[in-house]
């Protein structure tokens, strides 16, 4: 049997006397995208550096297609890291900062090539010739991304990897991640946008405080859930006379409030549409959605799990 591409048995970090992660068990199957979520401070960035040999273990099992990353040399040879501590030289091109991490990994005569075929599939050619110092952050993103594929990594750790980019972008990065999935590469994404878990992951892990606070496809996840979730605009002023205890609040302007809640199904949602009516609530938008990761999330929070 071929080992999963990531196998993390009760992992402990500890940093001094906090424990980053606090018994993290998870796998990832060869060719599948794993999202790891949670809030500021959950442990992402630890799990994502214990998995890319730069933090120890203090307690656990943690390999990377069968090998221990304590044979830090073998699993980097098999891994990609972009995000949060990789690093471009900006008064190099794109094509130039492909060139020299290749000749860093290694690659000598084909250094160029490898640029090359990169700058090609990631359909970067409009930045091959700028310094990487001139470019959007969405531009800089993508020839992160490249970078972090100059070693044909068959493992891609992806640490917030769209944050603080425009929908534009953000989108044209997850169909790059969609193009090295289909191609066989595994993916693991820490990210704060539910939807782009949503998008992406094929399993999801939601980490609290160094823990699994719950694991599952996103579908599965959004069962947890259950129900229907309502939104409505309401003015502030009426918030006290709500028939329901609103999960979210969110304040529109200085007259209006946006709150959900979770219904068990489409009946009780109706039912409560009526009430919120003959309760003479001015109800200035109303949704009701099946659950998203968002609400995932605020269950999550409702149910103790971020303790
Ligand atoms: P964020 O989304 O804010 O990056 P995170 O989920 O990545 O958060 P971590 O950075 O892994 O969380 O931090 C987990 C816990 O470990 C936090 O309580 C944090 O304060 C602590 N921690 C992280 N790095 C260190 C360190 N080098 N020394 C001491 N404590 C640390």
């Amino acid at each position: 049997m071929t080992a999963p591409a990531v196998l993390v048995e009760d992992l402990h970090v500890a940093y001094g006397k906090t424990w980053a992660l606090d018994g993290v068990d998870l796998t990832a199957a060869a060719g599948s995208t794993l999202g790891v979520l949670g809030h500021n401070g959950a442990g992402k960035t630890t799990l994502i550096r214990t998995l890319t040999t730069l933090v120890r273990p203090t307690v656990g099992r943690v390999q990377i297609e069968g090998l221990d990353v304590a044979d830090a040399t073998a699993v980097r040879r098999r891994i990609g890291v972009t995000g949060q501590y990789a690093g471009l030289d900006e008064f190099l091109t794109a094509r130039e900062n492909l060139e020299l991490i290749g000749r860093l990994s290694g690659l000598r005569r084909t250094a160029r090539a490898r640029a090359d075929a990169l700058i090609d599939r990631l359909g970067l050619d409009e930045y091959a010739t700028r310094r990487v110092g001139d470019l959007s952050g969405g531009s800089r993103r993508r020839i992160d991304l490249a970078a972090s594929l100059v070693g044909s990594p068959s493992v891609l750790f992806l640490d917030e990897p769209t944050t603080g980019l425009d929908p534009i972008a953000r989108a044209g990065l997850w169909d790059v991640v969609d193009e090295l999935t289909t191609s066989g590469t595994t993916v693991v994404l820490t990210t704060q946008y539910l939807e782009e878990a949503d998008r992406l992951a094929d399993h999801i892990v939601v980490l609290s405080r160094g823990r699994v606070a719950a694991r599952g496809t996103p579908t599965e996840l959004k069962r947890i859930v259950g129900g229907k979730v309502l939104t409505a605009t309401v003015p502030t002023g009426q918030l006290a006379d709500l028939p329901f205890i609103p999960d979210t609040d969110h304040r529109v302007d200085d007259g209006r409030v946006r709150v959900s809640v979770t219904v068990d199904d489409a009946p009780a949602a109706t039912e409560l549409v009526a009430h919120l009516h003959r309760g003479g609530i001015a109800v200035a938008d109303l949704d009701v959605t099946s659950p998203s990761l968002d609400d995932v999330f605020t269950h999550l929070a409702h149910a103790g799990a971020h303790r």
